[in-house]
C-alpha cells in the first residue's frame, strides 16, 4: 500500500481523534498533570493500619511528600507518604 499526501493526512486526523478521546491522567491529590506514578501508603488515623496502592501524581505533590517523609501528607481525608514500607 502506497501512502500519499491524503492518506497521510487522513492517518493524521484519526489520531488526533483517537489522541483527544483518551483521558487525561490527573494527579491523584489535584488536578494538575501527573508528574510519575509513585508507589505510596495511604492510612487514616492509624499509621500502621495502611494500605498501599500506586498513584499518578504531580511534581508540586511528589515534593511534598518528599519531605514529609514518614510524617505524610495530609490530603483529602487521608495521609499519605511514598513507599509501601512502614
Ligand atoms: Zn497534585
Amino acid at each position: 500500500m502506497k501512502f500519499g499526501k491524503d492518506s497521510l493526512r487522513q492517518l493524521v486526523k484519526i489520531l488526533v481523534q483517537v489522541v483527544n478521546f483518551m483521558p487525561l491522567s490527573k494527579c491523584e491529590l489535584c488536578s494538575s498533570q501527573p508528574l510519575r506514578e509513585v508507589a505510596i501508603s495511604r492510612w487514616i488515623n492509624d499509621p500502621s493500619d495502611v494500605e498501599r496502592l500506586t498513584i499518578e501524581i504531580c511534581a508540586k505533590h511528589y515534593q511534598r511528600l518528599n519531605k514529609s517523609g514518614t510524617k505524610g501528607v495530609k490530603q483529602r481525608g487521608y495521609y499519605y507518604r511514598i513507599g509501601f514500607w512502614s
